[in-house]
């Protein structure tokens, strides 16, 4: 296996933090890659939601992880590497038929399969079905950073404040945040800690003082989605997987892109040909995928609501949460990939 990763390098202290859930972990743990991205995290059990005004809308123990998204993509592509994969960086994917992918600035290599896992902005999506949808900013951008003002230990808090919502997560040294801020057009470049911290003048919490004593700040993004989806997924020994194929934003989204790949995996390992693995890949990921989508969505929603939106937010969270904590919730986390199980060809199965 060969992977081609256009930047020369992706890993290192790049980009924010991210979290995995259960399901993202025992996904890990099938193809023995968990221990090694645990010892690089923080355990953060405890999921705390607060409103600005100080009500708690929810709180929840789960087994959280959460740690530098540079730090997993080395680990991960350490693991790789000792598995026997080619890691190639600096080669951007252009172009594919025929089983040939071909390379910005030239070059080639041909392949009995070829994945995208090329993110939100995939290019081997358009290669696919050059009608694929592009995807649009989602009414979000965030900013975030480290942090030396300390926060609850062992929570990963969200507080949904009146004009944004602050990510926390205490860390040995310090608090990692994030601010997600609602715009109808997101800012031309990132607005100075003051004007951050004033976003949060009018909360309780500790939201403004975490973005004045910021030690080290991480890159803006600007929220993008795809709220129809993705349509096709493959065809002639292509396939898109996790942000190419469902982009999630943040919550779930490198969870499922773990699953994904595991999925893939036991596909191509129990179904004879490539072209029936992936049908049966599609088939045992979109119900999932879609239904993931949908709270995905339902996340944002609630991330930027107007004032009476946002009350009437705070007033039902506490109820949509407990019965979503107590037993909505097994659906999202108890997945399970069933790594030893064998995978029937898609025809099969219907
Ligand atoms: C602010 C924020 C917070 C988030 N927090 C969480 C979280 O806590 N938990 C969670 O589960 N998810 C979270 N997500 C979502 C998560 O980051 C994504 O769902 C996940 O990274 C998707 O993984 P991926 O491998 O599909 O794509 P990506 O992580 O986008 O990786 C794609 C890779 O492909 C490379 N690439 C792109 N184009 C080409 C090309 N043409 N040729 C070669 N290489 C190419 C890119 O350089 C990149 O390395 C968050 C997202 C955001 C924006």
């Amino acid at each position: 296996m060969t992977v081609f990763e256009a930047y020369a390098d992706p890993a290192g202290d790049v980009g924010s933090f991210v979290s995995l859930g259960d399901n993202g972990l025992r996904a890990l743990d099938a193809i023995g890659c968990r221990a090694a991205v645990a010892a690089r995290s923080i355990e953060l059990p405890l999921l705390r939601l607060r409103s600005g005004r100080g009500k708690q809308l929810g709180e929840a123990s789960r087994r959280r992880v959460t740690l530098m998204r540079g730090h997993l993509v080395e680990t991960l592509r350490g693991l790789a590497e000792e598995a026997g994969a080619r890691i190639v960086t600096g080669r951007r994917l252009v172009d594919a038929a025929g089983g040939t992918a071909t390379f910005a600035g030239g070059g080639t290599e041909s392949a009995d399969l070829i994945v995208g896992a090329d993110g939100i902005h995939s290019r081997l999506r358009t290669v696919i079905d050059p009608d694929a949808p592009v995807p649009g900013y989602a009414g979000l951008w965030t900013v975030g950073g480290r942090s030396a003002h300390p926060v609850e230990p062992g929570a990963f808090t969200i507080m949904f404040g009146a004009k944004a919502t602050m990510v926390s997560a205490p860390t040995a040294d310090g608090t990692l945040w994030a601010a997600q801020v609602p715009a109808d057009r997101p800012p031309a470049g990132t607005p100075g800690p003051e004007e951050l911290a004033a976003l949060f003048a009018g909360d309780r919490g500790p939201a403004a003082e975490l973005i004045r004593q910021t030690t080290q700040w991480h890159p803006r993004t600007v929220m993008q989605a795809m709220p129809g989806g993705v349509r096709r997924w493959h065809r002639d020994g292509m396939l898109v997987l996790g942000d190419a194929a469902h982009p999630m934003g943040a919550g779930q989204g490198a969870n499922l892109a773990v699953e994904d790949a595991v999925v893939l995996a036991k596909c191509l390992r129990d179904v004879p040909s490539v072209g029936a693995a992936l049908a049966r890949y599609e088939q045992l990921r979109r119900p999932r995928t879609d239904q993931m989508l949908k709270v995905a969505g339902a996340n944002r929603d609630a991330k930027v609501a107007g004032p009476v939106a946002a009350r009437l937010r705070d007033v039902m969270m506490p109820l949509l949460f407990k019965r979503f904590a107590e037993k909505g919730g097994a659906w999202m986390y108890d997945y399970d990939v069933e790594w030893n199980a064998v995978s029937a060809p898609a025809s099969a199965s219907t």
